[in-house]
C-alpha cells in the first residue's frame, strides 16, 4: 500500500515559513500585498479566490479583491492592470483564470509587470523557468517539488513522466523535474502508447483533468504517484486523474484528491508573493 503524500502538511509547513518571513519583513516595516482580480462569477474561480485570501489572511499577507462583471471590456481589465502595477503597496498581481470567453488571456497575462507576476505565468517569468534562473517558482510544479523534497523522494536519475503539456502545469514540472537531475518525458494527447511509457515512470505525473485517466496497470511497480487533476465524478465529488483505489496499490507515494497538490499551490503563491515584496523593496 502506498504512502500518503499529505499536502496539507507540507502545505502547512510553507505557509508557516511564509508567515515568518512576513512577520521579519513587517519588522522592518515593510508589508505584503497581494491584488486578485476576479472577472464574472464562476462558482469554481470563487472558490478559488476566496481559498487564496484566506491563505493570505492566515500568512499576514494583504489581499485586496477587484471583483469584476461579467461584461468587463479588455480596455477595462487592462487599465486596472496598470494601476495595480504602479500602485506600491501591491507586490503581486494575480487573474484568477479562466477569463469569460471575449477576455484575452494571454494579453492580460502580457500586461501584468513581471515583478508582480507571481503566478509565473508572464513570458519573461516562465522563459527564467526555461534557463533554472529565476525568482517567482510555477506555482502548482514548485508545490509538487516541495512536496517531493518533504518526503525525501530521490528525483536524481530517476525516469518521471509528466501527462499533459500546458503552459501551467505540464511544461514547467517538466523544467523542474530536469532541474533537479530526473530524465523526463512529456505525454500529451497525440502520445502514443501511452501505458508502455507510463509504465518505466519512477515518478508519474497527471496532470490531464479526466477522471480515472491513470488507471493501475499504467503504474510501474513502486512508482511515486502526483496527481494534479481536479474534476468532478457523476456524484458531484471532488476527484483527480488517478484511479486512486487501483493506484495506492502499486505506489510506494501517492497524493491524494483532495488534500494533494491543491494545497501545494496556494502555499506556492503566497511564496512568491513575498519573493516579490522582498524583489521590490531591495531586500535579500
Ligand atoms: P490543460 O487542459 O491545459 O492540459 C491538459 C493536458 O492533458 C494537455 O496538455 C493534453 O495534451 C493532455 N491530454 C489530454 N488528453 C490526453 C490523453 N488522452 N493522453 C495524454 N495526454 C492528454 O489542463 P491543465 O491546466 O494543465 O490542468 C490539468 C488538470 O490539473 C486539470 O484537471 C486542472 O483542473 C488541474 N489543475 C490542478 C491544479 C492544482 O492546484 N491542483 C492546478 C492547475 C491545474
Amino acid at each position: 500500500m502506498a504512502k500518503i503524500i499529505d499536502g496539507k502538511v507540507v502545505s502547512q509547513f510553507v505557509k508557516d515559513g511564509v508567515k515568518k518571513e512576513v512577520e521579519a519583513l513587517g519588522k522592518k516595516g515593510v508589508s505584503v500585498g497581494l491584488a486578485v482580480i476576479i472577472v464574472g462569477s464562476d462558482p469554481a474561480s470563487r472558490t478559488y479566490v476566496n481559498n487564496k485570501k484566506k491563505a493570505c489572511a492566515e500568512a499576514g499577507i494583504i489581499s485586496e479583491e477587484y471583483a469584476l462583471p461579467e461584461e468587463t471590456t479588455m480596455q477595462e481589465l487592462l487599465s486596472l492592470i496598470k494601476e495595480l502595477n504602479q500602485k506600491k503597496s501591491v507586490n503581486g498581481i494575480l487573474c484568477q483564470l479562466p477569463l469569460p470567453k471575449h477576455l484575452d488571456e494571454k494579453l492580460v497575462i502580457e500586461n501584468i509587470d513581471p515583478k508582480k507576476d507571481v503566478d509565473a505565468f508572464h513570458a519573461v517569468n516562465t522563459g527564467h523557468i526555461m534557463i533554472g534562473d529565476y525568482s517567482f517558482l510555477p506555482c502548482t510544479p514548485a508545490g509538487i517539488m516541495e512536496m517531493l523534497d518533504y518526503y525525501n523522494i530521490e528525483t536524481q536519475g530517476k525516469n518521471a513522466v509528466v501527462i499533459g503539456r500546458s503552459n501551467i502545469v505540464g511544461k514547467p514540472m517538466a523544467m523542474l523535474l530536469l532541474q533537479k537531475n530526473a530524465t523526463v518525458t512529456v505525454c500529451h494527447s497525440k502520445t502514443e502508447n501511452l501505458g508502455e511509457i507510463t509504465r518505466r515512470a519512477d515518478i508519474l505525473v497527471a496532470a490531464v483533468g479526466k477522471e480515472k485517466f491513470v488507471t493501475g496497470d499504467m503504474i510501474k511497480d513502486g512508482a511515486v504517484v502526483i496527481d494534479v487533476g481536479i474534476n468532478r465524478n457523476g456524484e458531484g465529488k471532488l476527484c483527480g486523474d488517478v484511479d486512486f483505489e487501483q493506484a495506492e496499490k502499486k505506489a510506494s507515494y501517492i497524493t491524494p484528491v483532495p488534500g494533494g497538490v491543491g494545497p501545494m499551490t496556494i502555499a506556492t503563491l503566497l511564496k512568491n508573493t513575498v519573493t516579490a515584496a522582498k524583489l521590490q523593496n531591495a531586500i535579500e
